[in-house]
């Protein structure tokens, strides 16, 4: 989808800080960092919710690349969160979806 952001982040026309790719997914950290950590997990093919989403394996690679990242890079066994937003009530800002990990911090909870 050309008029997408993360799509265009995954074609390379708009730079980002990449972490890791593979077929199926793109990481990246996040440009307003919440936490030390702050990364997003997406797929590769655009999917605007996850009111969209119908492919579990897929979905499943976006939680595992996470916490392999979170392993790779050091704060997995500290803690950590992965969270996804959908639509306006969950502050969904960018309509293809990710997965955020956020570590490095304690968290707290509920969130706002
Ligand atoms: P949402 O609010 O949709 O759950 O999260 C969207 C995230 O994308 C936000 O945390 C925001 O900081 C991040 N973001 C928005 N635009 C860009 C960008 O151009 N590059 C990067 N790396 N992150 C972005
Ligand atoms: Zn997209």
């Amino acid at each position: 989808m050309s008029d997408c952001l993360f799509c265009n982040i995954i074609a390379g026309e708009i730079p980002a800080n990449k972490i890791f790719e593979d077929e199926w997914v793109y990481a990246f950290y996040d440009i307003s960092a919440q936490a030390p950590h702050h990364f997003l997990v997406i797929p590769k093919q655009h999917i605007a919710t996850l009111n969209e989403a119908t492919d579990a394996a897929l979905i499943g690679k976006l939680t595992l690349t996470a916490s392999k990242l979170a392993k790779q890079i050091g704060f997995a066994e500290a803690g950590y969160r992965v969270v996804m937003n959908c639509n306006e009530n969950g502050g969904q800002t960018v309509y293809h979806i990710h997965l955020h990990c956020l570590g490095g911090r304690a968290l707290s909870w509920p969130p706002g």
